[in-house]
């Protein structure tokens, strides 16, 4: 029997600001589609956070025996460096100052996604689109847009236009706002706008001559807004009405908006069934951001070279650390969390290892059908992996006292406790086998940290040949000492 029939999923719709029990459309299909990246430079970790926290989503749908299709696109074209329709196309731009074609910049960036996601063991998602291999299936959403009165055209542009959308519908229920407020907090348009009013949205944008990503179309060579790509590919891949949508908070408005909006004038129907959200990762209390630089990206992280970390990290124990916290939580990124999180991980997996050696009694002292139903529940409730964690920790704890001697388990028990362990940390969280080289990490930084200090000595000791030597035997086998105001760091 599948597991989603006696697992009852909740989770928190940002449509409805509530938990709600999760009924998929058709019973045993989900159809999931998550916003991709916008590939005109690397992914930080901050996109990385969203990215992983759905990618625990569809693990735990599969988990629970769904078939999911996850659709997640790739933002090649329509995104413009300002949300309100204005600034260049962001891959555009990037072509133009590294003087490369748009393609180029998509590919290169395309690829270094994939590669970090598979650095962090986030499985692909079912399909992939891109907004360019879907101008045609845009163009034909923009006519019937048209046709349904809800947009107009103005100097070879086609925008949505709000108010109209707004007398029928509501325009604002998804971020709990409403148009009145908008209009009022808002600016005068600028003399050279074509919009009616500065809510209005651009579903197609008419190409500046230098602009090299066009396309033909009724009413211009252009490029498509945004927006649209999402509803174009949702709609294609998943149905005009599906399951679950997903991005990251930030998203909410004006994009998933703007979904809700184009699909109700173009087809009537609101279309989706539960809207997620991710929090956002900050950076000394800030959103990372690629366009404020305040970000470090993930191979930084790898590699240790970076000006915020004491040493490297492995995507795991990165990946571990963001699923410490909940989904929905904001999390600050800091040195001392990941050290922290290295070290309980590194715990974790060692206890976990002595599964396969552990000896058997005639009881078990842990009622272990309950603590499987609990990592359960927390999946359940709003897939809170932290609980989840907090009970494999409990787990590992047992499992030591038990090789101590101090707590017993049964032979059937023992094969119940492997089974979920491993479902859990390895098919849900997704988790890396690498508990060794992992621990052999921790020794290698304890040896450089050691080295580290012995050329501290040196230096106080005038003995500059000695420090030298340390440092630059070390760089010779590729360990970079780095000094700053806060002592010395280290990068492989
Ligand atoms: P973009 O490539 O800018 O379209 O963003 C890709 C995804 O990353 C979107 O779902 C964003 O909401 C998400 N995102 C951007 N910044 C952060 C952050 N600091 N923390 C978590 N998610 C983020
Ligand atoms: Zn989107």
């Amino acid at each position: 029997m599948k597991l989603f029939k006696n697992q009852k999923l909740t989770l928190y719709n940002s449509f409805s600001k509530k938990k709600e029990i999760f009924t998929p459309i058709h019973e045993g299909f989900i159809g999931m589609y998550v916003c991709g990246p916008t590939v005109y430079s690397n992914v930080h970790l901050g996109n990385c956070r969203t990215f992983l926290s759905f990618d625990l989503v569809f693990r735990y749908l599969k988990h629970l025996g769904y078939k999911v299709r996850y659709v997640r696109n790739i933002t090649d074209a329509g995104h413009l460096e300002n949300d309100a329709d204005s600034g260049e196309d962001r891959i555009a731009k990037k072509a133009r100052i590294e003087k490369i074609e748009p393609m180029e910049v998509a590919q290169n960036y395309t690829i270094d996604f994939h590669q970090t996601m598979e650095k962090f063991n986030a499985l692909p998602p079912s399909i992939e689109p891109t907004a360019t291999g879907h101008i045609i299936e845009q163009i034909g959403i923009i006519q019937e847009i048209l046709k349904n009165g809800f947009a107009y055209e103005k100097n070879g542009s086609v925008y949505f236009d709000v108010l109209k959308f707004n007398e029928t519908h509501h325009y604002g229920k998804l971020s709990g706002r409403n148009l009145e407020d908008m209009i009022a907090n808002s600016r005068e348009l600028e003399g050279q706008s074509d919009k009616k009013n500065p809510q209005d949205f651009a579903l197609w944008k008419k190409a500046e001559p230098q602009h090299i990503m066009r396309w033909p179309s009724p009413w211009s060579d252009g490029f498509p807004g945004w927006h649209l790509e999402c509803t174009a590919m949702s709609t294609k891949y998943l149905g005009e009405h599906f399951d679950i949508h997903g991005g990251g908070m930030d998203l909410k408005f004006p994009h998933h908006e703007c979904e809700i909006a184009q699909s109700e004038a173009f087809c009537n129907q609101n279309p989706v069934n539960y809207w997620m959200h991710a929090n956002m990762l900050t950076l000394n209390g800030q959103k990372m951001a690629k366009s404020t630089g305040n970000n470090i990206l993930p191979n930084e992280i790898f590699t240790g070279d970076n000006t915020i970390l004491s040493k490297p990290f492995s995507p795991t124990v990165t990946k571990f650390f963001m699923y410490q916290a909940h989904y929905r939580s904001i999390l600050d990124f800091s040195s001392d969390a990941l050290e922290a999180t290295e070290k309980g991980y590194n715990r974790m997996m060692e206890a976990f290892k002595n599964l396969n050696s552990l000896s058997t009694g005639k009881e078990s002292t842990m009622d272990i059908a309950a603590w499987k139903q609990s990592c359960y529940d927390a999946m359940n409730d709003d897939f809170n992996s932290p609980i989840l964690i907090a009970q494999l920790f409990e787990a590992a704890k047992f499992i030591n006292s038990v090789k101590d001697g101090k707590a017993s388990i049964t032979p059937s028990d023992l094969e119940v406790l492997k089974t979920a362990i491993h479902s859990f940390v390895f098919d849900v969280l997704g988790l890396q086998e690498e508990s060794i080289s992992n621990t052999n990490s921790t020794k290698l930084s304890d040896t450089i940290t050691l080295l580290i200090r012995l050329r501290k000595e040196a230096r106080e000791n005038k003995d500059f040949a000695t420090s030298d030597k340390i440092r630059d035997e070390l760089a010779a086998i590729g360990i970079h000492l780095k000094d700053g105001k806060d002592g010395t760091t280290f990068s492989l």
